[in-house]
């Protein structure tokens, strides 16, 4: 056994690449999974003169050693600087493959939260791990109930993929960043300047984007996606400002945590838009009396189906509703 295949984590093996870099500009890429090994989240790669900064290490160790090898297509530099995004395990759970050489970094929240163990055992993770057993046994199911040959393959091959995964996600050892910042941290990598910012809390209490003024480019995490983003940790009433705090950097491209790159600011202006209707929305619910689930499956965003193709019924996720409530009852 050579040195790479030791080296290699559980729940690692899948056909073909595990992702796809997309150039966005000469050293710049955006790290998007094509479904071969569940990575979950996008990655960007920023490539300096002496080494190279990745933002968000994905859902699994798995995941980011198969970003760590494959990347050797686009560069011969070393990974020098990962960024935290933000807490959720679908951006740090690649961390503990890294080793001394590697800083991590991330708001201060962030590293709070992974030590705490919220990453791995918060109401995120266990609600969004709860369908994996069941996703498993569908499978299995299925495979068992085709008789046509190509869709058992392509069902096999999705079994396979997800059972890397439960794999994958069993060797996790939540691993906390080793540099944090509270508002700001720039890295100088030659002629480029690498700018780490707190805008605000939004999605997380502890968001960092990653704003490379010399190219116009800013990598968001969750803060804004290419749809409507998970809303079950997140501060409501202070996402709408942390976005107006974006909108006054300089960039033409986005690159969100999930989704594809997004052009200009105009996505900004639709979620704004999306999260005050919400919000108010859910206010409403709230001074009624309304319970959190059923306000959930009431609450209609259809008019906002223009700008996020992803809504096509009335309904939102309850972790948002409920979110709120917390932060109402709280006094937020
Ligand atoms: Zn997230």
């Amino acid at each position: 056994m050579t040195n790479k295949q030791q080296n290699r984590p559980p729940g690692s093996e899948y056909e073909g690449k595990a992702f796809t870099f997309q150039q966005i500009q000469e050293s710049v890429y955006m790290a998007v999974g094509t479904g071969n090994l569940v990575v979950a989240s996008n990655g960007a790669i920023v490539i300096n003169d002496d080494n190279v900064l990745v933002v968000d290490s994905h859902i699994s160790p798995a995941s980011a050693w198969a970003l760590r090898e494959e990347m050797k297509e686009i560069t011969d530099k070393p990974l020098r600087y990962v960024v935290n995004t933000h807490f959720h395990f679908d951006h740090c759970h690649g961390n503990q493959i890294y080793g001394p050489d590697v800083e991590i970094i991330s708001h201060e929240f962030t590293r709070d939260m992974i030590v705490a163990g919220e990453s791995n055992k918060g109401k995120t993770y266990t609600t969004m791990m709860a369908g994996l057993p069941q996703t498993i046994s569908d499978l299995k199911a299925q495979v068992s109930a085709t008789t046509d040959q190509a869709e058992r393959a392509e069902l096999e091959r999705q079994l396979q993929i997800q059972q890397n995964y439960a794999v994958a996600a069993d060797s996790v050892e939540p691993t906390p960043p080793t540099i944090t910042l509270t508002d700001q941290l720039s890295l100088f990598g030659g002629d480029r300047e690498i700018r780490m910012i707190h805008l605000g809390r939004a999605h997380t209490g502890g968001d960092v984007v990653v704003h490379l003024p010399g190219e116009r480019i800013v990598i968001t995490g969750d803060l804004i996606v290419d749809g409507t983003p998970y809303m079950g940790d997140g501060y409501l009433t202070e996402w709408i400002g942390t976005l107006d705090n974006l909108r006054e950097l300089d960039f033409d491209v986005i690159l969100p945590g999930h989704g594809q790159p997004l052009h200009g600011k105009s996505q900004i202006d639709n979620l704004q838009a999306y999260i005050s209707d919400l919000l108010s929305k859910i206010t409403d619910a709230h001074a009624a009396g309304t319970p959190a689930e059923d306000a959930a499956q009431s609450i209609d965003m259809m008019a906002h189906a223009g700008n996020f193709p992803g809504i096509v019924e009335v309904g939102v996720s309850p972790a948002a509703v409920e979110r709120a409530y917390e932060l109402f009852d709280q006094g937020n």
